[in-house]
């Protein structure tokens, strides 16, 4: 009898373990562990992983799996154990683990579908052959479940012959559009507005796609339908490439640099490394612009002769088509591209191309840490500090952590890039933990740009109560002058808008969330950030009626229109979350600032990265305290980055930069060091500042969240687990709270928490563990009620 340990997809406490499962004679020598299955649990058929095939087991009664979902395991044997270490560490469910770790596309309801490859017919079995008939794609619900045909299927997936994937929705919306072509005619249109639009749509390429007329170059629908009703275009569909960086900007293969000396010393530690299969983590501090990003591609070309696999890990708002396209110029097809931007069918297209061996590379976000390579040769980590690479959701991961535990699976190195190191990073290169690469120097030795400092304090005593300073106004006008580019930016956090009643202090407040609307003035809207609730502007003061309702502060929005009114002739482009909605506006956004079609780009966070333009000669932060005065114990660390980050983005090139800092607090170390971007400064002295107050790396922290729609039964399971947690752990773990959250109220749940922080406590995961069993158990079903963070990035 052979049997199969199964973890089925039911994110429970109780059955948080595997179950076994009899082979049925059909699914013999084909089933194999990491194969997804469909199993009779309870009353319903369950989906889940095979984890192991034993040939025997304990339980009395076994059922049989009913069907197999897989001909070739999703999971190879390190992912499978990846994932069970994964669920161990942050305590999360086995299933959670293993879901996250595969394509969505596989996670959905999508039908499954097998293709034949159309030149490899005649190489099939007849079996195979007749399953097909004319066809090169069927329904897998249509492929019997018989042991000769699931192993024909087997082999001819492995020999390139068969293809499974999965039919999506968005598939066929995604290949094909509709598109004009401008018709031969003497004739013209009766109208300036058709004539203008004809004019424009002759001098493109034909056809050219409808979408790209009404977004790209505004012109209007109906005006463009008239068109082609009375004859002067017509319409067709065009089949879009599916991958929307296959077509990499500027053609042939990029040119090598010849590497810098420290460039050098780097690549070799690196290869070194790669070639003696070491586990091994390195540290690469070099300042913005230094040649990081050069020192990963060649060392990844080393990779690639060694026959072996790279992982690139970016941060989702940095894989932008540039960046991209410099590893597409470089390796041209042996690079699989995951980004949270292309669509589901999209993303799983490129994971199969490294499933099915076909590329060596994958340059993704976070999540393609769990690329199912087997071979790894090398795993980078690009602008390693960026808090996006903790995922905020179960399972609670960071991708540094994974990374470095992948490494030893595959004995390889892992190199963990940046201008401004997480504090945790760069204290374990110090201590030797991590190998320290650096690289000091600017490739083009060009200077790190000047940084002056607006000091707002005499800005507001000389009676200027713009946001804009004088100083950064009239360099933003000689910037003007001189048609160079500037770029603006001011933190998301400190410029939302509120509304408050000047008659009575009314503020308008989320009914649901402890957390106060923000007003849009798109539509006039006040909406909550935390949760989905919005609604419309007040006309009169809902507490007191008082026609005095107002909006107050200084979003984006302001912040465009103030400047506009300074400097009229001035095209700015405004970057922030509502103008970059829509799929692919963030990328053309850029590529308009690129090709100058813009004097200032004014936005948020999101354009602290990336921008590699020529062009750019200043760059102004608005406001720097904005985000030191954070709650966060992290908050000097994060503008320390933000503010060198910036720096970095102006005097890229040939002309040279100037950074000027609006702030208030200009004697803040975080801020003042910035302006020699003196991060070895910074870490030193932000860590005298970890030390006293007994924060990491100095001590690790862990956070525990309940919440729930009772304020209660909340407060009352927090200071169980703290009460439980200070009797089991060592006299040196220190614990705060029980405390309601910063933000205590989120979509109608009361949220309370508690902070634990310790040095060195084995036991500490198994207790998690088990408090997370006991509530899991308790109050099943509120997956929610529960929050365990371990390294917590977030505090609210
Ligand atoms: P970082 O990733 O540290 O910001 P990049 O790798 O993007 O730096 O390098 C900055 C610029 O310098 C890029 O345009 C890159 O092509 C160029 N560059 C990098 N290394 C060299 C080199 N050794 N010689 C000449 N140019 C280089
Ligand atoms: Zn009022
Ligand atoms: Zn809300």
């Amino acid at each position: 009898m052979v049997y199969a340990k199964v973890i089925v997809d039911v994110p429970a406490g109780g059955v948080d373990r595997t179950f076994d499962y009899r082979l049925k004679e059909e699914h013999m020598n084909v089933a194999t562990a990491g194969m997804r299955v469909l199993v009779p649990f309870g009353a319903r058929k369950q989906t889940g992983f095979i984890t192991e095939i034993t040939s025997s087991s304990t339980v009395k009664k076994v059922k049989s799996i009913h069907e197999l979902l897989d001909v070739t395991p999703v999971l190879n044997g390190e992912l499978l154990e990846l994932g069970q270490w994964l669920a161990k560490e942050t305590i999360c469910f086995q299933i959670t683990a293993f879901q996250a770790m595969i394509p969505a596309a596989m996670r959905a309801k999508a039908q499954k579908q097998l293709h034949r490859r159309d030149d490899e017919v005649t190489r099939l079995p007849m079996e195979i052959q007749a399953l097909f008939g004319q066809k090169t794609t069927i329904d897998w619900k249509d492929v019997p479940q018989q042991k000769k045909i699931l192993t024909q299927i087997q082999t001819g997936i492995v020999a390139g012959q068969l293809r499974v994937g999965y039919k999506l929705k968005d598939s066929a919306k995604h290949r094909e559009q509709k598109a004009v072509r401008v018709v031969q005619t003497d004739e013209t249109p009766s109208t300036d507005q058709q004539k203008k639009t004809l004019n424009l749509i002759t001098k493109k390429e034909q056809p050219v796609a409808v979408a790209s007329l009404i977004n790209d170059e505004s012109l209007s629908r109906s005006t463009i339908q008239t068109l082609v009703k009375n004859g002067f275009l017509i319409e067709e569909h065009v089949v879009i490439e599916r991958n929307p960086y296959t077509a990499a900007e500027g053609d042939g293969k990029e040119q090598k640099a010849t590497l810098t000396t420290d460039q050098t010393t780097a690549v070799h530690a690196l290869i070194q490394g790669v070639k003696s299969n070491q586990a091994k983590t390195m540290l690469l501090h070099g300042v913005t612009g230094s040649g990081k990003t050069e020192v990963y591609l060649q060392a990844i070309e080393e990779v690639i002769h060694a026959g072996k696999e790279a992982i690139v890990l970016v941060p989702e708002i940095s894989l932008t088509p540039q960046m991209v396209n410099r590893f597409k110029r470089r390796f041209g097809d042996a690079v699989a591209v995951m980004h949270s931007a292309l669509s589901t069918g999209e993303r799983y297209d490129e994971w199969m191309k490294i499933q099915r061996k076909e590329v060596q590379v994958v340059v993704g976000a976070r999540s393609a840490v769990f690329a199912p390579f087997e071979n790894i040769g090398l795993i980078v980590i690009d602008e390693e500090h960026e808090s996006s690479y903790k995922q905020e959701d179960y399972p609670r991961y960071h991708a540094r952590e994974v990374a470095i535990r992948r490494s030893e699976n595959h004995q390889c190195p892992v190199l963990l890039g940046s201008a401004t190191p997480a504090l945790e990073s760069y204290a374990r290169a110090l201590k030797g933990v991590y190998q320290l690469l650096e690289l000091p120097k600017r490739v083009n030795e060009k200077p790190l740009p000047d940084i002056h400092f607006a000091d707002l304090r005499d800005e507001l005593r000389s009676g200027n109560r713009s946001v804009f300073s004088k100083e950064l106004l009239d360099k933003i006008k000689e910037r003007l002058e001189r048609k160079e580019q500037t770029v603006l930016f001011l933190n998301r956090r400190g410029f939302s808008t509120f509304v408050m009643c000047r008659s009575c202090g009314f503020v308008g407040m989320c009914p649901h969330c402890e957390i106060s609307l923000t007003y849009h003035q798109r539509g006039e809207r006040l909406k909550c950030h935390y949760c989905s609730y919005e609604e419309g502007m007040y006309e009169t003061c809902p507490e007191c009626e008082s026609d005095q309702i107002r909006y107050f502060g200084t979003g984006t929005q302001r912040v465009e229109e103030e400047l506009q009114k300074l400097l009229p002739e001035a095209k700015i482009i405004r970057m922030d979350n509502d103008t970059t909605q829509k799929k692919g506006s963030h990328e053309k956004l850029l590529k308009a600032f690129g090709n100058q079609e813009a004097d200032i780009l004014l936005g948020t966070q999101m354009i602290a990265k990336g921008l590699d333009f020529p062009n750019i000669t200043l760059a102004g932060v608005l406001t720097a305290d904005t985000l030191l005065n954070l709650p966060d114990f992290r908050a000097p660390e994060r503008t320390f980055q933000l503010l060198t980050q910036l720096g970095g983005r102006a005097g890229r090139d040939e002309l040279e930069g100037e950074v000027i800092i609006q702030t208030y607090t200009p004697e803040h170390y975080a801020v003042a060091l910035a302006e020699g971007h003196d991060y070895v400064r910074f870490f030193h002295r932000e860590m005298q500042q970890r030390k006293v107050a007994g924060y990491p790396p100095y001590y690790y922290l862990c956070l525990i969240t309940f919440s729930h729609e009772y304020l209660k039964e909340a407060m009352n399971a927090c200071s169980f687990a703290a009460s439980r947690l200070k009797e089991r752990l060592s006299e040196g773990a220190v614990i705060l709270g029980p405390t309601p959250s910063p933000i205590s109220r989120i979509q109608d749940r009361y949220r309370c928490q508690c902070l634990i922080k310790y040095k060195d406590e084995p036991h500490l995961v198994h207790e998690l563990r088990e408090l997370f069993a006991h509530y899991q158990q308790e109050i099943h079903k509120d997956s929610r009620f529960m929050a365990i963070d371990r390294h917590p990035n977030l505090f609210m």
